[in-house]
């Protein structure tokens, strides 16, 4: 449970705007002195608005067709490979990397299994892979939007996971041609080696059964990713799915659809934080302190010049100001 608090304090930290402010706010506010100053003699509109750093007008609040966005183009059903030395077929080594890491979770939560000796043991346990649960999804949808909007192949460490993402929202369905091993073979590399070294450490159960739950959760979401692509899932994944349990197609949709600007529904194991990370604006203000700090815009503000508007009115008045 320490984890479900840590999760939620740390996004107590953030502005929460649960209920959307009208867009009354004068286009000054956004605004350094200088351009204050300029601006001065330009009369503003209800469809222009100046941002600082930038010249783009701003529009009206948004129409979510898909039609009304120019860069928009309509994904391909085909599947398409984007990365070099891509494949959609698994290799033996794809498939003893993914048989590897189901053994290690095995064995990691074979070995909690008998460090377990009271009734409390087993519900503080089963508390801890609960809280995990909940705390991929979060993180997944942190790191997916993340990937999604910043950077390329050429960032160093994460360039193919970069791409991967990126070239995903180009050729969607490409993901539902790919055998699972396939499919999450990147993730069990990378998360195989912490299993092994969980089934070494002499921690307490309880933060073993958290940490394993949370690297076989992280690999799961990719499967769960793929799977709200399928349009024909298996009977018990689509009763999964409308059970609220693992995320729907329908709410996946929406990451891909919402006028090709992936302004959210970036969370793809269960999807039960999306609604409150949308509504919230937490990735619109993510977004607006990476601006604030290093100038980097994301792709999504490319897309969707208005997401930059959203953005900024996250920041405090004083943070504003000094753009
Ligand atoms: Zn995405
Ligand atoms: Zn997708």
């Amino acid at each position: 449970m320490h984890s479900v608090n840590m999760s939620l304090a740390f996004v107590a930290i953030f502005p929460l705007r649960l209920t959307p402010s009208p867009r009354t706010k004068t286009a000054s506010q956004f605004q350094t002195p200088a351009e204050r100053q300029h601006s001065k003699h330009i009369t503003f509109t209800n469809r222009t608005r100046i941002l600082p750093k930038c010249t783009q007008t701003i529009p009206p609040p948004r129409t979510r067709a898909p039609a009304t966005n120019p860069n928009y183009k309509k994904p391909s059903a085909t599947p398409q490979l984007i990365a070099q030395g891509d494949s959609l077929q698994s290799t033996p080594e794809q498939q003893l990397y993914l048989a590897a890491f189901a053994l290690a979770s095995l064995a990691t939560f074979a070995q909690v299994g008998t460090l377990i000796s009271t009734p409390l043991d087993a519900l503080s346990d089963l508390s801890a892979i609960f809280a995990a649960y909940i705390f991929t999804d979060f993180a997944v949808g942190v790191y997916h939007h993340a990937v999604d909007n910043y950077g390329s192949k050429h960032t160093p460490f994460v360039g193919y996971q970069i791409d991967a993402f990126q070239g995903h929202h180009k050729y969607p369905w490409t993901i539902t041609a790919r055998d699972m091993p396939n499919n999450l073979y990147r993730l069990t590399k990378i998360t195989l080696p912490q299993l092994c070294a969980l089934l070494l450490l002499p921690i307490p159960h309880q933060w073993q059964s958290f940490y394993s739950a949370f690297l076989f959760f992280i690999v799961l979401s990719q499967e769960t990713h793929r799977q709200a692509h399928m349009t024909r899932a298996a009977p018990w994944v689509r009763a999964l799915q409308q059970a609220g349990v693992i995320v729907s197609p329908k709410a996946h949709a929406a990451h891909h659809k919402s006028s090709a600007a992936y302004e959210g529904n970036y969370c793809i194991l269960s999807g039960w934080w999306n609604r409150v990370l949308d509504r919230s604006g937490f990735f619109r203000f993510v977004e607006a302190v990476v601006f604030c700090l290093t100038g980097n815009e994301p792709i999504c503000w490319r897309l969707d010049s208005s997401l930059k508007y959203d953005a900024l009115r996250t920041l405090p008045r004083t943070w504003r100001e000094t753009l």
